[in-house]
């Protein structure tokens, strides 16, 4: 498995409109405007820092993962994002040391990347996201 870079790290927030006041204009980080991913019930918003980028996630739905992630730990990093080269390559070397997926197939994420969830109960409680653009 190649493990290229952090890709991004996933912010939860009630609000991407609340939360860009402090991560664009008081941070000054460019914001590329937000994307809904229907299937995940949650809207997204990239924020680029050098070579990596900070997602904040607003849940579109009382029952959406991120609006029950906030339920439970209220708002902040969610998620950690590794970009690999082939991810398909990278979840057949993690099924293949035991480590428990989330997503044995990746799907399609925000900006058309490709998506996979590790579970967290393999990770040391973070909630690891492989992505391949
Ligand atoms: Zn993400």
């Amino acid at each position: 498995m190649q493990i290229l870079k952090i890709d991004h790290l996933g912010i939860a927030v009630n609000s991407i409109d609340d939360g860009k006041n402090f991560w664009s204009d008081v941070l000054g980080l460019p914001f590329e405007g937000a994307e809904t991913v229907e299937a995940q019930k949650v809207t997204t918003a990239f924020f680029p820092v050098g070579e990596s980028e900070v997602e904040l996630l607003e849940s579109t739905s009382p029952d959406g993962p991120v609006a029950k992630y906030i339920e439970k730990r209220g708002q902040g990093i969610q998620h950690v994002a590794f970009r690999v080269a082939n991810i398909e390559e990278a979840l057949a070397e993690l099924k293949a040391k035991g480590i428990r997926l989330i997503d044995e197939k990746p799907r399609m994420g925000a900006g058309g990347a490709k998506i996979a969830f590790l579970h967290p109960k393999a990770t040391n409680g973070v909630l690891v996201e492989l992505c391949e653009r």
